[in-house]
């Protein structure tokens, strides 16, 4: 049933892949199913691309930055896909690709495919669609993909997950000399760019890019023997973007050369596989008949004192294993 989608994605048709990543956006059962057998049958043709996961502060200037980039790369031949991962976009009310003003320019280029981030879900529903939705793109000829996400928390290390490589957005302006980069989200970077170093900033950005190259030194290697870089430009007049265009090629030839991508996708791959279990397990959990006539009671019995949580979680999981 998939087959004729599957071939239309392979061929590169823009509207069945945007169909395909709908489907596996959808968590509606049949869908799921449906999304599995896509998946199954384009997985040999995925794994072609660079994947690189973008992130910072919001009005770091991502999506100018990944803007840049794409134009470049789509210079040089390349076809470009732009992914969003924000579990916050429910919240917040828009997402962080909706604005149909950003990236324009990429936007418009025949060579690049931008995907807004679907609204809402669970960090993991968000994850697994994203991991897939890269899948997709790379079965329809996309050997760049960037996954943007919103600096602010958890959505990181889930794209760090499903990326070979991390970007770090900083701006130069925002106070205290890392401007809240959250350290947790510093030591899952590859690369770091100073954005915005133009007029007036660029004394700021210098004095940012130091403070930067200071404070990776002081972060336990994510990688054996990787020096973390931290470069500095401009995402609008476009200084030093092509340098660091060459800056994330080089570091992902290193990892392809050395062994190291093809390690680091099939761990990334088991852990997918994992949180699948996982996630899985857990929806049909919350949906047993069994446990769900005596969860509320559980959790008050247990938020009362009445109940260890030891208790209660072997009473859950003895009606959910024993079926009754
Ligand atoms: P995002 O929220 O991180 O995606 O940030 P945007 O790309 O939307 O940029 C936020 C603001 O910063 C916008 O007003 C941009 O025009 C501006 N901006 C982005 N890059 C640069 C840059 O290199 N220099 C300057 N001066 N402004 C920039």
């Amino acid at each position: 049933m998939t087959r004729g989608l599957a071939a239309a994605v392979r061929s590169g048709d823009r509207r069945a892949l945007a169909r395909a990543i709908t489907l596996v956006e959808s968590t509606r059962a049949d869908h799921r199913a449906e999304a599995r057998e896509l998946l199954d049958e384009l997985l040999p043709d995925s794994g072609g691309a660079t994947r690189i996961g973008v992130s910072g502060a919001p009005g770091a200037g991502k999506s100018t930055l990944i803007e840049a980039l794409g134009l470049l790369a789509v210079d040089e031949g390349h076809q470009v896909a732009v992914l969003a991962v924000d579990p916050s976009s429910a919240r917040s009310g828009g997402s962080i690709l909706g604005d149909k003003t950003r990236m324009s320019d990429l936007g418009r280029h025949p060579e690049a495919y931008i995907r807004p981030s679907p609204t809402g879900g669970t960090l993991g529903g968000v994850a697994r669609r994203t991991r897939e939705a890269v899948l997709l793109c790379e079965a329809a000829g996309f050997d760049l993909v960037l996954v943007e996400t919103v600096g602010v928390g958890q959505s990181e290390v889930a794209v760090a997950e499903l990326v070979d490589l991390f970007l770090l957005v900083a701006s130069p302006t925002g106070g205290d000399e890392l401007q809240g980069i959250k350290r947790g989200i510093m030591e899952l970077a590859d690369l770091i760019v100073v954005n915005k170093a133009d007029g007036e900033l660029l004394g700021a950005a210098q004095r940012a890019r130091a403070d930067l190259r200071n404070a990776v030194h002081l972060l336990r290697p994510k990688r054996p023997g990787w020096e973390v870089a931290v470069h500095m430009g401009s995402a609008a007049t476009g200084d030093g973007m092509p340098e660091l265009w060459a800056a994330i090629g080089a570091a992902h030839d290193r990892l392809r050369a050395d062994g190291s991508l093809d390690a680091l996708r099939a761990q990334q791959a088991r852990a997918a596989m994992w949180s699948e279990v996982t996630d899985e397990l857990l929806d049909r959990l919350r949906d047993h008949p069994g446990v769900r006539e005596r969860l509320a009671e559980l959790e008050a019995a247990v938020g009362e004192g009445a109940l260890s949580p030891t208790a209660a979680a072997h009473d859950v999981l003895a009606r959910f294993l024993g079926g009754d």
